[in-house]
């Protein structure tokens, strides 16, 4: 049996606004409600149909799927599919979510009532840019909440139980009728929980959790970089009444460094060097991230901002085997506090300077003047 068009199921246009699609959905939901419709199999097919197209077409994803590949994006079952739940009560619970954002269909659906995943922990890590380059074993302590001993997170004093919640029966939610929707939320009576502890243990205070300072050994790897976020699996806070723990991330941040300067794997050092030094040639000493000197050979006649690569002296790539660069760029120092000699012998030199010695000075003046000059 071919499908119908999801537009043509709600009589609606390609182009409709959402707005419009969930007034055309409601409409004929209403309609085709097996509520309205006992025993009509027609009008029960017919209200499935109207789900589907609107679950599809509501979201924005699936909807743009939809447009381009038709019913074929969804075929084949694949994950993300509109299709519904084999039981009535599960696309029924849908559409409550769509208008209602009871919130029922985030995690709130399977497991034990009262079953609560852990929140998840963030620490905060800085590390030297030499760690960052070498990695590091680091130990940190955090405080987070485990699971009491004395009650094993039930949260009732030993030798009692908690009992299942009266108001609810145990299933952490009531339903109140709205017109003809029956609408779920929240037990206000246990709060979600589905039971009543009358006895609270006295470890946890009837909480079922307690805070307990915990030491974890994480391995920052070589080569991560700033606001990098590693992520240790069931390390966060525990969960509730049996639920799961949540994660804990770990944000990296990296000190600044007094002489590197990092981009991707490369490094980059600025370097001053005398105008002696950039005149007539030398060779500089210059630091290495891994703590070692190198030297770099300064060629006559180098001027400020001249960059000199020294190859594989960068950091370390994450995961990878390549190393990044060092790139040595150095400045010319101006000297100052000259004696009174060393002025003499300055002003000689200027004296016998010719535009050859400052190409760059005598071709820029030179362009000044024709430009006033026209
Ligand atoms: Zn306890
Ligand atoms: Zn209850």
């Amino acid at each position: 049996m071919s499908k119908r068009d999801y537009y043509e199921v709600l009589s609606v246009a390609k182009t409709a606004s959402d707005g419009e699609l969930k007034v055309a959905f409601r409409k004929l939901a209403m309609q085709y409600h097996p509520d309205r419709n006992p025993g009509d199999k027609e009008a029960e097919i017919k209200f499935k149909e109207i789900n589907e197209a609107y679950q599809c077409l509501s979201d924005g994803q699936k909807r743009a799927a939809y447009d381009r590949f038709g019913h074929a994006a969804f075929s084949q079952g694949g994950a993300g599919g509109p299709g519904f739940g084999n039981e009535f009560g599960d696309f029924m619970s849908d559409i409550f979510d769509n208008f209602f954002g009871d919130g029922r269909g985030r995690g709130g659906r399977g497991g034990a009532p009262g079953r609560e995943r852990g929140a998840d922990l963030r620490y905060n890590l800085e590390i030297t840019l030499e760690e960052a380059f070498a990695g590091k074993a680091e130990t940190i302590r955090i405080p987070t909440t485990v699971t009491c001993e004395a009650c094993a997170g039930t949260g009732a004093k030993a030798g009692s139980k908690p009992r299942p919640c009266p108001t609810c029966g145990g299933y952490g939610r009531v339903r109140a009728a709205q017109g003809f929707f029956a609408i779920e939320r929240t037990c206000p009576n246990c709060h979600g929980r589905g039971e009543i502890v009358d006895d609270p243990c006295g470890s946890c205070a009837g909480a079922g959790r307690v805070t307990r300072e915990r030491t974890l050994s994480i391995n920052v790897p070589a080569g991560v970089d700033d606001g990098l976020r590693i992520r240790l699996a069931g390390e966060g806070e525990s969960g509730l009444r049996g639920g799961p723990a949540g994660d804990l991330y770990v944000f990296l941040s990296i000190k600044p460094h007094e002489f590197f300067q990092r981009d991707g794997a490369d490094l980059f050092c600025r370097v001053p060097i005398s105008m002696v030094t950039a005149a007539l040639s030398g060779e500089i000493t210059v630091p290495v991230i891994d703590g070692s000197q190198t030297q770099v050979r300064i060629p006559a006649g180098t001027q400020t901002a001249k960059q000199f690569r020294i190859k594989g002296k960068g950091m370390p790539v994450l995961r990878g085997r390549e190393v990044g660069d060092l790139y040595i760029q150095v400045f010319v120092e101006t000297p100052q506090n000259l004696t009174k000699r060393q002025r003499e012998l300055l002003q000689e030199f200027d004296q016998s300077a010719s535009d050859e010695n400052h190409p760059e000075s005598a071709g820029f003046f030179s362009k000044v003047k024709d430009f006033f000059t026209g």
